[in-house]
């Protein structure tokens, strides 16, 4: 079936353009449900001299993988970018890689093969799984260094892109910082941070799949334009990537937020609105967001909340917005086991934003558990 989309954009492709591959190593109803692949394909596009398509896990595995644009091979483009976004996406990119013809090994691939970048929050958390898999990492948030990534492309030979890239903080370059070895050779590499989320760059349009309702291509909320309220977490749970790689939190502003759903509504057609973050509650200004994202007629799906910022005017706009299910992340069901992984949220809290939830209308509840603890006690584990 061919899929038809709002936005999709083709460049023509010339000598004088980079083409970047970008591949989500999933199938295109997962890859399309990411926010972040939405944010890298608007920007890489919006630079002049770069042509960006995007590839897909196809649904067939006699399938070779190819471009969604102009249906590319892999070994066509000069940049393929590839984003990790769990850990288990490594073992599907190099499935991919393999499958394209493409060695998965820097150390064996020479300077014909494209560049391959691995970025998202698996590397920014782990490189070390896949570490001769790219010829570059990039650890971090790309807005700050996104010219500089620009500049680098631009350059003529892959191995001075390489070079090019190995100055730009945050990036983690084979042979550059380590050798085929393993072994560390060059300066500290650190994640990069934006600091300003609000006038960072953002995919005012999107791609939205229009013929695929109830097809194994339907992204996972349906007709959504995805809104990223806020990055990171000021929380510390022991267990999570969030705080502890992304620490603090940082959020836009209630009126950058407005005024992108204002221009999103000029430019896509959908019919819900989806809210991005790992803490969406901690800005204080979910209730007045939703609420304005419902005056404008569109629906609302919300992440797990916090049950401690859980307030009854946001659970009425939640309802208003339609959501249905409440997801909740009491993380285990023993109180001392919440606290001793630093989830600092009593049993009692739990209840009272349950009961309140259930007063207002919400009958569906999806709880994130964590099994398993090593000091979990034995009825906490089989109750
Ligand atoms: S509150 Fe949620 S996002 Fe923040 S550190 Fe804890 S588990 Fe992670």
């Amino acid at each position: 079936m061919l899929i038809k989309e709002q936005n999709a954009i083709q460049k023509k492709w010339s000598p004088n353009r980079t083409s970047i591959g970008l591949i989500y190593p999933n199938t295109y109803r997962v890859a399309m449900t990411s926010l972040g692949m939405q944010l890298l394909y608007f920007l890489f596009n919006s630079w002049e001299n770069f042509a960006c398509e995007r590839v897909f896990k196809p649904l067939d595995s006699e399938v070779l993988p190819y471009s969604l644009e102009s249906q590319k091979k892999l070994s066509d483009f000069d940049v393929l970018a590839i984003s990790c976004q769990f850990e288990h996406d490594y073992l599907e990119a190099i499935a991919l890689l393999h499958r394209g013809g493409i060695n998965p090994d820097v150390r064996k691939r020479d300077e014909h093969a494209p560049l391959i970048l691995i970025g998202g929050p698996s590397p920014t958390s782990n490189p070390f799984p896949v570490l001769f898999t790219p010829d570059v990492f990039f650890l971090g948030d790309i807005e700050p260094v996104a010219n500089k990534i620009r500049l680098a492309l631009e350059k003529e030979t892959k191995k001075e892109k390489v070079e090019a890239l190995s100055n730009i903080p945050g990036c983690m370059v084979f042979n550059y910082h380590y050798n085929e070895s393993g072994e560390w050779i060059g300066k500290k590499v650190q994640s990069i941070r934006t600091k300003n989320l609000s006038d960072s760059f953002y995919p005012i349009k999107q791609i939205i799949p229009d013929n695929v309702k109830g097809t194994k291509n339907e992204p996972i909320f349906g007709k959504a334009y995805y809104l990223e309220t806020d990055r990171g977490c000021s929380e510390r749970c022991l267990f999570c990537f969030v705080g502890h790689c992304r620490f603090p939190r940082i959020g836009r502003s209630l009126e950058r937020l407005m005024d992108i759903i204002e221009q999103a509504s000029q430019v896509n057609d959908f019919e819900k609105v989806v809210l991005y973050g790992s803490a969406v509650a901690q800005s204080g200004i979910l209730d007045k967001l939703i609420e304005f994202i419902v005056s404008k007629g569109y629906e609302v799906s919300c992440a797990s909340i916090r049950a401690d910022y859980l307030t009854e005017d946001l659970l009425l706009n939640l309802r208003k917005g339609k959501q249905r299910t409440l997801s909740l992340a009491p993380e285990t069901g023993d109180e001392n086991q919440r606290f001793a992984i630093n989830k600092r949220m009593s049993d009692e809290t739990i209840y009272t934003a349950l009961k309140l939830a259930w007063d207002i209308g919400f009958r569906r509840l999806k709880l994130y558990m964590i099994y398993g603890f090593p000091s979990e006690k034995e009825e906490v584990k089989y109750n």
